[in-house]
């Protein structure tokens, strides 16, 4: 017979693989235990207590913080680095009169020299002009717009070698010049026009709601501008439908920045917004007047790419969302389960205390008969519940993980380079960099990598995703030829 042993509490405990008694384990709490944070009645299994990674819990908070790097000219490689990477922010430049050339010149020259640069290509509407090889200062240069050699020697050095800057020189509009320093020992620069301005037209919530199908704009302590809201509606405008899909009923918050003054946005996802929401901060708007992104006859202001960004993390984390989801159900019968098999251990400890002290008579013999059906089933529970509770594990580990879509970018070349210095901090910020960054200006993608490019050009960052959203289908126009309508005569 079965020693049963007593908690101080006086509950029968054994472990899972011994005699048929009550379910004991680390990750199994009885219903009747703990309150859980929102007032249910806790259920067993916590997602924390079958991970082993960050803590997490039902009502789980999931936020990746974006921080806003800026480019450091002072870091990057020191020789020709290892990968063309885009340098978010470079400061934006004066316009200056033609008494500076010479100075410009000057500069460019020591930066051409010390970076060690064979070719610079000079690329306008009107042609492509190209200085080689760079020995001091050179006549060439004294044809080039004064933008491109403000620009030019802002990215000469050997500390800019990889980098590719969207430069704003002069205001009002000032124009864009594109300089990239690549890593085989070229400078490139490209003359461009003004920045772009925000998208015009209606854009209230409802008209973005309504366009995009996106979630409420929620004001939290700062509320939505009209240009913030613009700045939102050209953001939704440069994805395709099977991308929006993603974002269908997303909420966007609008918060004042952080104390740190370092973050722009984050993607969340809590108690409360298990769907995730979209938080955008101060320092997305910031410095729009100043920093933009893309091919400088089509550059738009930086806060474009802040939303991007953040919408990257949403498009990318709608597995985990759904996995966690997939969790919760699981764990829930899961613990149902152990509600059961604790009643047939109750169920079993009485007949075990009673079938000894009965004489050998035919209420022993069907109390013995009970014992063993009542084993069989409870071995089959526990059989179930195993299986079950590594299928849990194996789920909370993938929930831990980065998403299979992040997985899936990080495995191609020169993924975890970049595509800017903040791209490298992790596998997920790699990638909402590449997604803003691709939506943006794709040919800054194909510099940085051929493969990460071309991956999104085939959408097989969607076809990566465990559980696409359905939302992108629509129902089919109404043909007037449809078999329900009749012409009349
Ligand atoms: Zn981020």
């Amino acid at each position: 017979m079965a020693r049963l042993e007593r908690t101080p509490s006086g509950r029968v405990l054994a472990d899972l693989s011994g005699r048929p008694v009550r379910v004991h384990d680390a990750n199994v709490r009885r219903a009747s235990g703990k309150r859980a944070e929102a007032g249910r009645t806790e259920r067993g299994v916590e997602l924390s207590s079958v991970s082993h990674g960050k803590p997490a819990r039902p009502g789980l908070t999931w936020g990746l913080a974006c921080t806003l790097v800026s480019l450091s000219l002072a870091t990057g490689c020191a020789t020709p680095g290892p990968v063309n990477y885009y340098a978010k922010d470079p400061p934006a430049l004066p316009t200056l009169g033609e008494e500076y050339r010479l100075t410009l010149i000057d500069e460019l020259a020591a930066g051409l020299v010390e970076g060690r640069i064979q070719l610079v290509e000079l690329i306008e509407d009107r042609g492509t002009r190209r200085v080689s090889p760079i020995q001091g200062r050179s006549a060439d240069f004294e044809q080039f717009p004064l933008a491109a050699l403000q620009a030019a020697s802002l990215a000469a050095g050997s500390e800019s070698c990889g980098a590719e800057l969207d430069v704003l020189v002069g205001t009002e509009p000032g124009v864009m010049v594109k300089v990239r320093h690549d890593v085989d020992e070229s400078l490139h620069v490209l003359m461009g026009r003004a920045p772009m301005a925000l998208r015009e037209g209606e854009h209230s919530a409802v008209a973005l709601k309504h366009e995009f199908g996106i979630g409420p704009l929620i004001d939290h302590g700062v509320a939505w501008s009209d240009a913030d809201r613009r700045a939102l509606g050209t953001a939704l405008a440069l994805l395709d439908r099977e991308e929006l899909a993603y974002l269908h009923d997303l909420p966007f918050v609008r918060m004042a920045g952080a104390e740190d003054g370092e973050h722009a946005g984050f993607f969340h996802v809590g108690q409360g917004a298990e769907g995730g929401r979209i938080i955008l901060l101060d320092l997305a708007f910031g410095s729009d007047g100043q920093h933009f992104v893309g091919p400088p006859e089509r550059a738009y202001p930086r806060s474009i790419f802040v939303i991007l960004h953040e919408i990257g993390h949403a498009v990318a984390e709608l597995d985990r969302i759904m996995l966690i989801a997939i969790f919760e159900r699981d764990r829930a019968r899961y613990n149902d389960a152990v509600v059961v098999a604790n009643q047939y251990v109750d169920a079993l400890n009485v007949r075990y205390a009673v079938v000894d002290r009965l004489a050998k008579s035919r209420d022993r013999l069907t109390v013995k008969r009970d014992i063993r059906t009542l084993e069989k089933e409870y071995r089959r529970i526990k059989r179930i519940m195993r299986d079950a509770k590594k299928r849990l594990e194996d789920l909370s580990d993938k929930i831990q993980g980065p998403p299979p879509m992040t997985v899936a970018y990080g495995a191609l070349a020169n993924a975890k380079l970049g595509p800017t210095h903040y791209g490298r901090t992790s596998i997920d910020e790699g990638f909402a960099e590449a997604f803003a960054l691709y939506h943006l200006d794709p040919t800054s993608i194909e510099r940085f990598s051929p493969e990460v490019h071309a991956w999104f050009a085939g959408d097989h960052h969607l076809a990566a995703a465990l559980y696409p959203p359905l939302d992108a289908f629509e129902p089919p126009p109404r043909s007037s030829a449809a078999p329900h309508t009749r012409s009349e005569p």
